[in-house]
């Protein structure tokens, strides 16, 4: 591989708004589930960029999908629809409960489509007074202004002026806390059916069917953040599937681009049909490029073969960590489900979680955290087994280094 060391890491301090702080090296080539740097050096990765890389690098079917529609017909805006949007909502509509889609370019953007459907619908058909928003403590709905106030941090939303009203939060999977905030004026409860970025934390079955039926009682609706979860990570195409409940409006993302930014956000006709038209909108939402890469996306993920092997993956990495955990006893609970997999540090490592990601780094895998206590792996979900057992291996190095 041919060395480019003329943009280096210093460069970023120099030229980009400093809100990130990335790690020192820099990847220039990605295939499958490793990725090398500037340097040559490979890694095995355990990341997929968040939850995003979902069939890994630059899987044939999309890049087939993304050079044959880049030389077509990129861009045209909703003035006109495409066919790749057409043929995407037609995939995603006839494989779930929903009736409509609507196409943004993230997840953020996708929920704050369903936040302002939801207090539209809540106007059309109750009045003003219903407009309250309920979400759960450490949750994560992106970063505008509406859904990082919709977030369970209040730190991610402290410091930028008066914060839209009317949203409450409650502790995640504490049914009596919903049940007593919840009345009328309730117009929607929003909730990750697993929550990612808070520490990858599992609700219990009975909560999510609490929650589903607090919404009916008080004709609430109950929007399903599947950003993270979505799009076969837990093993399932949708996370509710598993959950015995269905939502009445779903933000998909992260996975469903694979790579190539896009959102959508999912629903019925009916609650759909209160965003007439033009009451929202989006210049590049259901761009032709992204949804001709999302398109085939979905054709390798929403198959029987990539979905049960994603259990077969999360049983491979559960046993694995807790061999590794049985030698080192740095784990106090490793958990998740699917390729969305948390281990959550024993006291005598709280608050280190980043000294691992970065050992990690050095032994040539790609990890991440959720949280200061948690390590998270959301690999891609075709991951060869080999690769797996490779990055595991250079992980267990990392470990020793640190609690050896
Ligand atoms: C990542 C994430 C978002 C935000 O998505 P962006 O594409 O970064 O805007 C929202 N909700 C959940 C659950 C997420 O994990």
């Amino acid at each position: 591989m041919s060395k480019n060391l003329s943009v280096q890491r210093a460069d970023f301090d120099e030229v980009m708004v400093p809100n990130y702080n990335p790690a020192n090296m820099i990847p220039v080539k990605g295939e499958g589930s490793r990725v090398w740097d500037q340097e040559g050096k490979e890694y095995v990765d355990f990341a997929g960029g968040i939850a995003v890389n979902c069939l890994g690098h630059c899987h044939p079917a999309m890049v087939k999908a993304l050079t044959e529609q880049g030389n077509k017909l990129w861009h045209l805006s909703n003035v006109f629809t495409n066919e790749p949007a057409i043929r995407l909502a037609q995939k995603l509509t006839s494989a779930t409960f929903a009736e409509r889609v609507y196409f943004a370019n993230s997840g953020a953007e996708a929920n704050e489509a369903a936040l302002k459907l939801a207090r539209r619908w809540a106007l059309d058909n109750y009045g003003e007074t219903k407009n309250q928003i309920i979400s759960f403590n450490k949750s994560f709905h992106g970063r505008t202004f509406f859904t990082v106030t919709v977030g369970g941090q209040a730190a991610y939303s402290d410091g930028f002026g008066p914060k839209p009203g009317a949203i409450e939060h409650v502790d995640y999977n504490d049914l009596a806390a919903l049940e007593q905030l919840m009345s009328e004026k309730t117009c929607a409860v929003i909730m990750e059916p697993l929550q990612g970025e808070g520490g990858v934390i599992t609700p219990s079955a009975e909560f999510v069917k609490g929650v589903r039926e607090l919404c009916d009682r008080h004709n609430a609706l109950l929007i399903f953040d599947e950003v993270q979860t979505g799009f076969g990570r837990t093993g399932h195409l949708y996370a509710y599937e598993a959950l015995g409940v269905t939502p009445d409006i779903l933000s998909t993302a992260k996975a469903l681009g694979g790579g190539f930014p896009i959102g959508a956000m999912l629903t019925t006709a009916a609650i759909a049909s209160h965003l007439k038209p033009g009451t929202h909108g989006s210049t590049y939402g259901g761009n032709p490029l992204a949804c001709a890469v999302a398109e085939a996306v979905f054709d390798v993920v929403n198959t029987p073969e990539t979905l049960a092997g994603v259990k077969q993956r999360e049983q491979q990495f559960k046993e694995a960590l807790a061999a590794i955990n049985a030698r080192y006893n740095i784990f106090k609970d490793i958990r998740g489900q699917g390729l969305l997999i948390g281990a959550e540090l024993t006291d005598a490592f709280a608050g280190k979680s980043r000294d691992f990601l970065n050992a990690a780094a050095d032994e040539g895998v790609m990890v991440l955290v959720a949280g200061p206590n948690v390590i998270r792996f959301t690999p891609s979900l075709i991951i060869p087994e080999q690769d797996i057992v490779e990055g595991l291996a250079r992980f267990e190095r990392a470990v020793a280094k640190l609690a050896g």
